[in-house]
């Protein structure tokens, strides 16, 4: 695996019309929101890029990457080793007029003030929405066994006999 540092910022159309490709990694001591969001994250997070022009004359960015994050167990509290998958393609925009006229198939990212796109904020944003909203183990890895009792009804208090009232006065 290649460890060549990507570009944090890159100009979608100039990298589109050569039909750049590239694969690196972002260092994710530079992810400030995804750190926070997990105990622990890998080192990097593995990127593919490409860049290119659709039959519609779109230009688009389409990478995938991944990075290794700890969480931690919401039902037994212990830390877990959990990959993210991501898998975006995005075209730049230029406002937000020209977001709306995007097909569906493509988000859309908008350019800077140098006509460029922030790679890295873009990974990171794809990393973010892939962390589970309740972190957990698979149920076999869990230290956890209250899955198995989450199916009972608490034991509920005998009712007092109102006719005991009555015997006690006999
Ligand atoms: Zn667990």
């Amino acid at each position: 695996m290649q460890n060549l540092k990507l570009p944090i910022t890159i100009d979608p159309y100039r990298s589109a019309q050569r039909s750049l490709e590239c694969e690196g990694i972002f260092e994710t001591s530079g992810m400030n929101r995804l750190l926070a969001a997990c105990e622990s994250s890998s080192e990097h997070v593995h990127v593919k890029v490409e860049f290119g022009v659709d039959e519609l004359g779109l230009v688009f960015i389409s990478a995938k990457g991944s990075a290794t994050v700890v969480l931690t167990c919401q039902r037994c509290t212990e830390a877990f080793e959990h990959k993210l998958l991501i898998d975006f393609v995005f075209s730049p925009v230029k406002d937000e007029e020209a977001a709306e006229n995007l097909p569906s198939y493509y988000d859309a990212i908008e350019l800077d003030e140098n006509g460029e796109v922030n790679l890295r904020d873009l990974v990171e944003e794809e990393l973010l929405l892939v962390i589970p909203l309740i972190p957990r183990h698979e149920l076999k890895d869990c230290q956890s066994p209250s899955d198995s009792v989450w199916g009972q009804l608490p034991v509920e208090h005998e009712k007092p006999n109102p006719f005991d009232v009555l015997k006690k006065l006999k």
